[in-house]
Parts: C-alpha cells; structure tokens; sequence
C-alpha cells in the first residue's frame, strides 16, 4: 500500500507550489482518493497515476478545498476509459451534490455517451453516505474505517484509516485536536494530519482582507502544528506527515514547521510535499 500526496495545501485558494488537499492510496493497482479539491485530476496525471484506475473516492468533508471536484475526479476517469464503478463515500449531501453534478455536466455526457458507445457515467457512480463513526470499505483486500472529528461548523467531519496487509495509514481531515482521531491513529504506520502554523495565523499573515476573522476560524476549527505533533505521541504513530498547511505559501519556513512538531512528538516527521511518495 502506497501514499501519494497529490495536494498538500489549506483552504481553497490555488497556490502556485501546492495543490488543494487530497492524497491517493495505491494498492494491487487500484487507487483510492481521499478529498477531492480543485484540480486532483490533473494532480493524479503529474503524479504518473492512470485515473482509470480510480476505484474509489473517500470525502472528509464538505468544504470546497476538499470536495469542489468530487463529481470531477469520476467523470474524469470515465473519460479516461474507466467502466468498473467508482464508490464515492462520505457524509451528507453527498448524494445531493453528485445529482448536481450530473445535472450540470448532462449536455456533454449525453453527447459523450452517444459519440462514445461508452456506458453511461451514472451507472459507474456508486455512493455512500457516512454519518457516523464505522468500517465503510472491506473488499479487495482492504480496510477503511473513519471516524467523526470536530471541525465546526461542517458535521459530519470525517477522518479515515485505511489498513492491508499489516500496515495503515490515516488521514486526518480538517479538525482542531480531536480524541476520537487519536483513538482512529493508534498505533497507525503514517498519520497524514492537517497542520496550521499558530505564530502565522496569529499575525494575521494570511495576505486576505478578511485575515482577522479567517484567522478565528483557523484557530478555531483546525489544529495547530504544535498540537499535531501531541496528537502523534499520544496515538505513537510511527511516521507524522504534515500536510493540508496554512499558511500554504513559502512564508513559514520548513524547519520551523519541523521543529514545532517535533517538540511535542518524538519520532520520525515529514512536512509534506506534492507528489511525495511515503
Ligand atoms: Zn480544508
């Protein structure tokens, strides 16, 4: 089982060096995407990944920095020759959102589909809606279970764990500390979490006209890098990764986000990059 972290930035603003929030898990060639921000398709391409090959999409959560191309990533892979079906899982409306979808890309898939001979997209969607903490995958050989995370205002707010042969990975989501999370982390191989840089944030270094209230909400609702480092020595992860950052542009620098997480956990710690392979 293969992580690679196709975006590694916070909130939906494009940055020129790191995508929206998403990271593919590869096993026995079948890929499994976690979020689905802006531009994930393309990422996938960069990376080298067949988006036929998408067997399935988990969504943490309903902001746009992690779900704008929920519907995209699918439809995508189907363009790409994907036929098999694609579960797309995650909480309410998920269901909802996709019949949007499918309602505003309908000229072309009708028109695609009668060009193409291609089985119609919709019939490749299969969805599931979580709203609680449970096993949401068991099949070809793989496990997931998520739990529910605390990142006001948007419930359900999920975090995943993905496990086969003997290793595991998990993902954080978007959450401030969350004891429900470090219980999901235990013990886990590689805890992929979400990081804010607390002396950035707090200096309203963000460059937005609304940085004072953004700033409250970052606070608020996500987890500050220090904090993240505690939620690895608490779970005793064997390998951190910092990832979903803000701010996500060069202003931090990379051993000062290192060495905030390193003060509270002991062992191994990766600040993330796109495209890394872990
Ligand atoms: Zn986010």
């Amino acid at each position: 089982m293969q992580l690679v972290l196709l975006g590694t930035a916070g909130g939906p603003r494009p940055f020129p060096g790191r995508g929206a929030p998403a990271q593919a898990i590869v096993y026995d060639g079948q890929i499994y995407v976690v979020d689905c921000g802006n531009g994930v398709a393309r990422q996938m391409v960069l990376a080298g990944l067949r988006l036929a090959d998408l067997r399935a999409v988990f969504l943490s959560h309903h902001h746009a920095d992690h779900m704008l191309d929920i519907g995209a990533l699918p439809f995508l892979a189907w363009t790409d020759g994907r036929s098999e079906p694609v579960d797309v899982v995650g909480p309410p409306p998920l269901r909802t959102v996709l019949d949007h979808f499918l309602a505003m890309v309908n000229v072309d898939l009708t028109a695609r589909q009668q060009t193409t001979g291609r089985r119609p997209f919709a019939d490749l969607l299969r969805v599931s809606e979580v709203v609680s903490s449970s096993r949401v995958w068991a099949a070809d050989g793989l496990q997931v279970r998520c739990c529910l995370v605390d990142h006001p205002p948007v419930r359900p707010s999920l975090a995943y764990r993905f496990e086969c042969s003997g290793r595991s990975i998990v993902i954080s989501g978007d959450t401030r500390y969350s004891p429900a999370l470090v219980r999901l982390a235990r013990g886990a191989d590689v805890l992929v979490h979400e990081a804010y840089y607390g002396a950035a944030v707090e200096g309203h270094e963000l460059r937005l006209a609304n940085a004072p209230s953004l700033a409250e909400h970052i606070v608020a609702c996500h987890t500050e890098v220090q904090d993240v480092g505690r939620v690895a020595r608490e779970a005793e992860v064997g390998l951190l990764v910092l990832s979903h950052l803000v701010p996500a542009d060069p202003a931090v620098a990379d051993e000062a986000w290192l060495a905030s997480a390193r003060s509270s956990f002991a062992g191994p710690v990766v600040l993330g990059r796109d495209f890394q392979v872990i």
